[in-house]
């Protein structure tokens, strides 16, 4: 855990703006100025509670979201220098409550209505709606696919960049709300939209972005060209790819981050990103590229990958092009 000393020092520098842009810029509207006011005062609890109620998964985003494009990014702070560095203080947050066994308690409902939600998938929506009807004294099933719940939090995210305990440590917080958990039951296979329509009074579809975006590299499907989900996945179930040889990982993105960095734990020999524009361009994070380059893959920037070849049902060589960014003119 940081120094709590250091924290206060930082804490202090917010300007407690009126407008709230960093609040504004977060998807989640985290009040940011409230909870920073709250560290000010040392009163870690109010703070911790005042994130809790906004956000489930406060822990969680104040380690993975892209702050320098959202609060961080519009913090006042940072039109003259440095801006407040939010997530960070969210994440201190967060660390205090962990060690002193401090917990949020949702407000319970008295009332319990005669309500009953199927909720499908039980990734980050999927839960954060379970909980929201919970605090309305709705109860809610989830249904899950695979046999383990959390979603893209469990299968997608690997755990060098997400401790897997915080997500068991919020499924626990959901479970002692009652809401109901079912695993490997697929939406659409073992049960379907109409049987669920007749048993529950409303159905949430929490079922995530399904589909990786791709593009074919080759006439051939050979085994070893991988989509981002499976490989991801292959990793968060500890079930290894073996053999990788020399990897080629296609995009700038995080997920294309999560995939070098994980082919190199995987064991592949020697891992390349190629993105075809240049690295300010390439939309991941600066510390994820940064971690995967302290992990030792290569980066070959304006480079696209045009065409896969292969030999016996394996991928052989590659075939890419240069690419040249060019600044979009305005006007
Ligand atoms: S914009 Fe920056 S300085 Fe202003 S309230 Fe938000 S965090 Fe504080």
């Amino acid at each position: 855990m940081e120094d709590k000393q250091e924290i206060l020092n930082i804490a202090k520098n917010c300007l407690n703006c009126k407008h709230k842009p960093c609040q504004n810029a977060c998807p989640m509207k985290t009040r940011v100025p409230e909870f920073i006011a709250k560290i000010k005062e040392e009163k870690f609890d109010k703070a911790y509670d005042i994130l809790l109620e906004n956000n489930t998964f406060s822990n969680i985003c104040s380690t993975i979201c892209p702050q320098e494009q959202q609060c961080e990014g519009s913090c006042v702070r940072g039109i003259k220098g440095e801006p407040m560095p939010i997530g960070r203080l969210e994440r201190f947050v967060n660390d205090w409550a962990k060690e002193n066994n401090y917990i949020y308690k949702m407000e319970e409902k008295k009332e319990i209505l005669n309500k009953n939600v199927a909720i499908i998938g039980s990734g980050p929506a999927g839960i954060s709606c379970a909980i929201e009807l919970a605090k309305m004294g709705i109860k809610s099933v989830i249904f899950e696919k695979d046999e383990k719940l959390g979603g893209i939090l469990r299968y997608g995210i690997p755990d060098f960049r997400l401790n897997k305990d915080t997500l068991e440590h919020i499924l626990e917080s959901a479970k002692s709300m009652g809401i109901e958990m079912r695993t490997n039951v697929e939406f659409g296979k073992d049960i379907s939209l109409k049987e669920l329509q007749e048993k529950y009074d409303a159905v949430f579809l929490g079922i995530g972005a399904e589909t990786p975006s791709t593009y074919k590299l080759s006439d051939e499907d050979y085994p070893s060209i991988y989509k981002s989900d499976y490989f991801l996945k292959k990793y968060n179930e500890k079930d290894y790819i073996n053999n990788l040889g020399t990897t080629v990982v296609i995009g700038g993105g995080n997920v294309a981050m999560d995939c070098a960095r994980t082919a190199v734990k995987m064991g592949a020999k020697k891992t390349y990103v190629l993105y075809r524009r240049a690295r300010e361009n390439m939309p991941a994070r600066d510390i994820e590229i940064e971690e995967a380059i302290e992990d030792g893959v290569e980066f070959n920037y304006t480079t696209k990958v045009i065409k896969a070849f292969g030999e016996n049902n394996k991928l052989t060589q590659i075939e890419c092009i240069k690419t040249v960014v060019e600044e979009r003119k305005s006007g």
